[in-house]
């Protein structure tokens, strides 16, 4: 059985995994309209809205580890 993250980022796989992981994401961890973006070039550095965190992981790809 394959991940979300395993597809490629262009995929509809992917960006359906994506928007899953934000879902949860947000429940967990997000603040008002804010989350830790855990794009590959943020690294839970930079907290950003869920729209760019969005384009980031689609762009960037998911920091690997950070999903189970
Ligand atoms: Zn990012």
């Amino acid at each position: 059985m394959s991940r979300w993250t395993d597809f490629l980022q262009s995929s509809t796989e992917y960006e359906k995994g994506v928007e899953d992981f934000l879902n949860k994401a947000f429940a967990t961890w997000g603040i008002g309209d804010q989350i830790s973006c855990l794009c590959k070039a943020c690294v839970l550095r930079f907290w950003h809205r869920r729209d760019k965190v969005f384009n980031h992981l689609i762009a960037n790809g998911i920091e690997s580890g950070s999903v189970d």
